[in-house]
């Protein structure tokens, strides 16, 4: 079937595309409208053309199901479409609605006319993939939306609503704005008025407005990016301020064919696809029955469970808030209230929304009213007698079929479960602080969860916005049980000789957000002291910090007490003269003369640490997929997406690289030979 229909109207042909769910570009696609577009050209009872998509979608550009595959490339390409448009000898009006995006755009561009819906999107999104417009967009969108519109939207990706645009660009970019439902009848009668005008309308013939100065401030801004498709798109753009139109096009095919081939596009295509994959749970089917979550119960208003109320009534939801300390629960909702507000200030969201969407909490001492909640979460202390109680608790109070979450980062879900009538429908939904800023939240399947209740937990979590992995139980689940060996590395290059700037300073320069030490300082030192000490106590302890025990010991918490393995003034962390006299007398104590270490030396065994870990849980099956592992990375831990994460680091050094420096790492006696070697 073709994926183009042909319908006459009068002296109008309209081709209206039918590849859902966003009329992806597909070969299918390209090659009926290229076959369409030569016959309308041939056939004189034709006098001019509409493109349309339907309402939900003009085209939302390439078409990801090929992606990588030949026919993504195969003729007709896009830049053929694109060309074949700018043959024509009659006109083509598109009609747009809901979205115009990419090469979705790039093809609407090539027509001579648009008539767009007012709330459809439109932009050109491709350096999220660590790449820029290859069919034409740096050229024509330039000579619709001028310059500095063009500066603005194409290095960051980001869209905007065609009223919006139509504003500020007058009729080059659109012709005229419609409503939803009239908008293929303006086409239509659009395209009769100028069916025989001529010359006809083609963005390709006018020159770009502009201001150079306005360039060299995007050059400096894109090429301050650790990445180089920014850059390349305000170098394309330049193309169409001083370059002929075709020369502007063989530039701009030169810099995507670069930018294909470069390691950071590759880094920001696996994220992409990480996303979408991890979405896909084996046992989760499209007809796996999902059980509606309105009402949200969260037991305990401490820092997490403020933030997951925050982060459920953002999403829409109704929530109770449950806390028996009545000053905790007041600072716990102040917490909800200050991020409200800031969303407000930040214009992120109306003052009307945001007394709406408070109106829908319920805070309060009594856990009684958690009996109407669809999904309860708990966010206790973290002491496993307690959550079992409270467990024991929920599960008297909780309706037939409501799903019961732990945030628990390191208790077993299978012993709180199995206090329960109803281990089914208990499992963990692992936040992170503050819950509701970060995206990641790990699903955690217990040994008895229902695919049901898993498939629910995953709703729930895209309903509030977050990136959803799948994690098994065990101590950590994915993401702390890796950044634990991950410290000790960091902790071991610091007996080694490193000073905690050194070691932050490697890492943060090859492209993470904060260094490890850093990282705990905001953390707080106190938290995995604490840990420590009851896996000490446990027999559990897999390995000894004196160092980091003894910076808690002198009440070197971190950020929130003015000094951890920095000193603050505020946020700004100063090397510590303290910390580096403490570091001095434990390494005299263990007897090691320090050595210089290399910054290729603490990245490798901060990143190899991370990989190692995360390839023992693939093969525990805590984690299903490696990428599924990248994402909690990007997600949750400042990962630098342009690199994909710690497994396609790894997988991009190779087998025998990998190997060898694991070698070399185990060689070290007063290393852990064990967790290097496989
Ligand atoms: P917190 O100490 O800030 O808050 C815990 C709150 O639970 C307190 O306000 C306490 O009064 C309340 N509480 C105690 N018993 C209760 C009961 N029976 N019913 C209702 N409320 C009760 O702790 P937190 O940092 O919010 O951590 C809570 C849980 O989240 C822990 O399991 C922790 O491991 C987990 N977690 C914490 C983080 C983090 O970064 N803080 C991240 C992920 C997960």
């Amino acid at each position: 079937m073709s994926l183009v229909e042909s319908l006459r109207d009068g002296e109008l042909l309209l081709l209206q595309f039918a590849n859902p769910p966003v009329n992806g570009l597909s070969h299918a696609l390209r090659s009926g409208l290229y076959a369409a577009l030569e016959q309308a050209d041939a056939d004189a009872s034709v006098a001019a053309v509409v493109l349309y998509g339907g309402p939900k979608a003009f085209s939302g550009g390439a078409d990801i199901r090929e992606f990588g595959q030949p026919q993504a490339l195969a003729e007709p390409n896009l830049p053929g479409l694109c060309a074949r448009l700018d043959a024509m000898s009659k006109p083509v009006v598109a009609a747009v609605d809901g979205l115009a995006l990419g090469g979705g755009l790039e093809l609407a561009l090539s027509c001579h006319h648009r008539v767009v819906v007012g709330t459809a999107q439109i932009g050109l999104p491709e350096v999220n993939l660590g790449l820029l417009p290859g069919a034409g967009g740096t050229q024509r969108f330039p000579r619709a939306v001028g310059l500095a519109t063009a500066l603005q939207m194409v290095p960051s990706g980001q869209p905007r609503r065609a009223a919006q645009l139509a504003a500020l660009s007058g009729q080059l970019l659109v012709d005229e704005l419609a409503e939803s439902a009239t908008l293929l009848d303006q086409a239509k009668a659009l395209a009769r008025r100028v069916a025989s005008q001529r010359p006809l309308a083609r963005l390709r013939d006018r020159s770009v407005e502009a201001d150079p100065s306005e360039l060299a401030a995007a050059e400096a801004q894109a090429a301050a990016l650790p990445y180089p498709a920014p850059l390349a798109c305000v170098q394309a753009v330049r193309g169409a301020l001083e370059l002929p139109f075709d020369e502007g096009i063989a530039a701009e095919r030169a810099g995507f064919q670069r930018l294909m081939a470069s390691p950071e596009s590759a880094a920001l295509r696996h994220a992409f696809f990480a996303e979408r994959a991890a979405a896909k749970v084996p046992g989760i089917e499209a007809d796996t029955p999902r059980r509606a979550i309105r009402r949200v119960g969260v037991l305990g208003a401490g820092t997490m469970g403020s933030g997951i109320a925050t982060a459920c009534l953002m999403g829409g939801l109704l929530v109770d808030l449950v806390e028996p300390d009545a000053a905790a629960l007041a600072r716990g909702v102040a917490a909800l209230d200050k991020h409200l507000q800031a969303q407000v200030s930040k214009g992120r969201l109306s003052a009307d929304k945001a007394a709406a969407l408070r109106a829908n909490l319920r805070p309060g001492g009594d856990d009684a009213v958690l009996a109407d909640a669809d999904l309860l979460i708990e966010a206790v202390f973290e002491d496993m007698a307690l959550k079992q109680s409270v467990f024991r608790r929920l599960d008297a109070l909780a309706k037939p079929g409501a799903i019961l979450a732990t945030n628990t980062s390191t208790l077993d879900v299978d012993a709180i479960a199995a206090v329960t009538q109803r281990p089914a429908d208990v499992l963990g939904l692992h936040f992170f602080s503050p819950a509701a800023v970060m995206k990641l939240l790990e699903v955690v399947r217990g040994a008895a969860t229902a695919p049901a209740v898993l498939a629910s937990a995953l709703g729930f979590g895209k309903q509030i916005g977050k990136t959803c992995v799948v994690a098994g139980v065990c101590d950590g689940f994915i993401g702390n049980r890796m950044i634990d060996r991950y410290l000790e590395q960091a902790l071991f290059l610091l007996d080694e000789g490193c000073s905690p700037q050194q070691v932050d300073q490697a890492i943060e320069a090859w492209g993470f957000a904060m260094g490890p030490f850093r990282m705990i300082d905001l953390a707080g030192n106190d938290v995995s002291w604490r840990i420590r000490q009851q896996r000490a106590k446990d027999g559990t302890l897999r390995r000894a910090q004196p160092l980091a025990d003894r910076l808690c010991e002198l009440g070197r918490f971190g950020q929130k007490s003015g000094g951890g393995w920095y000193d603050y003034e505020g946020r700004e962390a100063k090397p510590s003269k303290a910390v580096a006299a403490l570091i001095a007398a434990h390494r005299e104590q263990l007897g090691r003369a320090p050595r210089a270490v290399a910054a290729e030396e603490i990245v490798d065994r901060l990143l190899l640490a991370l990989a190692v870990e995360g390839e023992r849980l693939l093969a525990e099956g805590v984690a299903l997929r490696a990428s599924d592992i990248d994402l909690v990375y990007l997600a949750g831990y400042g990962f630098p997406r342009w690199k994909g994460g710690p497994m396609f680091e790894a997988q991009r050094r190779g087998p025998e690289a990998l190997a060898a420096r694991r070698r070399e790492f185990a060689a070290l006696a007063h290393d852990d030979p064990q967790f290097w070697m496989p």
